[in-house]
């Protein structure tokens, strides 16, 4: 018999099929068809080294070699996107505009963060300087853009591979910084909230107790972070990572944080890309507003979402999906996979 379960961060009803389930490994693309590799370099690739002129002037690059923006010899480049979503200037009339029928000028930040100016090297082969820089890029742009009252939210995601959203295949992630909290936060803040008052301390705080006192859905941890499948993941392999120790944000994170986070992120897109043949998948940070102070009550995590079925109907009109794998062989499909990282359990 199918069982619902409620994932108690966000409220949402999950059907976890049982009867239906598909084996962990059914995931794994029967035969996939055998890309040449990619080059190091590719000449008309914007973010690739040496194209530097090809994007609009960065906003923040970490670089060993050449201190003059703009040009080789950076480790990591953040970039406005040259087709942005959304803008950064306002024409004086005030940011909300109507009454029934709301709307907004499209005022915002669009950015893209080149993690490496190889073509070729996605997170899982950065080495752990590299990867931490990545992360040290996210928390950096989060307290620049707190600068701008106007920015009440700052989404970090990572699109990898085209059928997850990837429009250059050269390594990135990009960040959104809007002028409203996004309603799917909103459900978090208020749920977080709701659940402090009632029980004086964070959801989040006790659903990793809870994850890790029962251990079958953990993936891999360390000291610091926790990689789990979630109760009610709504999607085959759908993982979230926390750190353990209570930070609402990037900016109000342990010391360190990025360095601590590399080895549970990088071991668990290794033994993702191993067990089921680098599936694209969508990776996003969850975070307190910007500019808020330490919140108690609100934990960040970070939700990484393989795309390995269609989203469809039942899901868009309702919200409920479906989920045809278990959680639990999820989790330990992944964890048997032993992967070459040195320094987590
Ligand atoms: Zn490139
Ligand atoms: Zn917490
Ligand atoms: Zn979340």
């Amino acid at each position: 018999m199918p069982i619902l379960r409620q994932e108690p961060l966000t409220g949402e009803w999950v059907i976890i099929a049982t009867d239906r389930a598909r084996r962990p490994e059914t995931f794994a693309p029967q035969k996939k068809e055998k890309k040449a590799p990619s080059p190091a370099r590719v000449d008309n690739c914007p973010f690739c080294y040496g194209n530097e002129h090809m994007t609009p002037p960065e906003v923040l690059a970490y670089r060993d070699e050449s201190p003059k923006a703009d040009t080789p010899g950076w480790s990591l480049r953040v970039i406005p996107n040259k087709f942005p979503a959304l803008e950064q200037s306002d024409n004086g009339e005030g940011l909300f505009i109507g009454n029934f029928f709301e709307s907004c000028q499209g005022y915002g930040v669009h950015e893209v963060i080149i993690e490496t100016p190889e073509h070729n090297r996605h997170l899982p082969d950065l080495n752990d300087y590299e990867l931490a820089l990545v992360l040290k890029s996210f928390e950096e742009r989060l307290v620049s853009l707190a600068g701008d009252p106007k920015l009440k939210y700052v989404q970090i995601f990572r699109n990898h591979l085209r059928e997850a959203g990837a429009s250059i295949e050269h390594p990135h992630c990009q960040l959104l910084a809007l002028p409203f909290t996004p309603p799917l936060l909103d459900i978090e803040y208020r749920r977080c909230r709701d659940y402090y008052e009632e029980e004086g301390r964070c959801l989040l705080c006790t659903l990793l107790e809870e994850e890790e006192k029962m251990g079958d859905r953990v993936v891999l941890e360390n000291d610091s972070f926790l990689a789990f499948i979630p109760f009610a993941a709504p999607l085959p392999f759908t993982t979230w990572i926390a750190p353990r120790g209570h930070a609402s944000s990037l900016e109000v994170s342990q010391d360190n944080w990025e360095a601590k986070l590399v080895p549970v992120l990088k071991g668990f897109l290794s033994k993702l890309s191993q067990k089921l043949e680098d599936p694209p998948y969508n990776l996003y940070l969850h975070l307190a507003p910007l500019r808020s102070e330490p919140l108690s009550y609100y934990h960040w995590h970070m939700e990484i979402i393989p795309k390995l079925t269609i989203v469809a109907g039942l899901e868009m009109a309702t919200g409920t999906y479906i989920n045809v794998s278990k959680p639990e062989e999820a989790a330990k499909f992944l964890r048997e996979q032993k992967v070459n990282v040195e320094s987590y359990k």
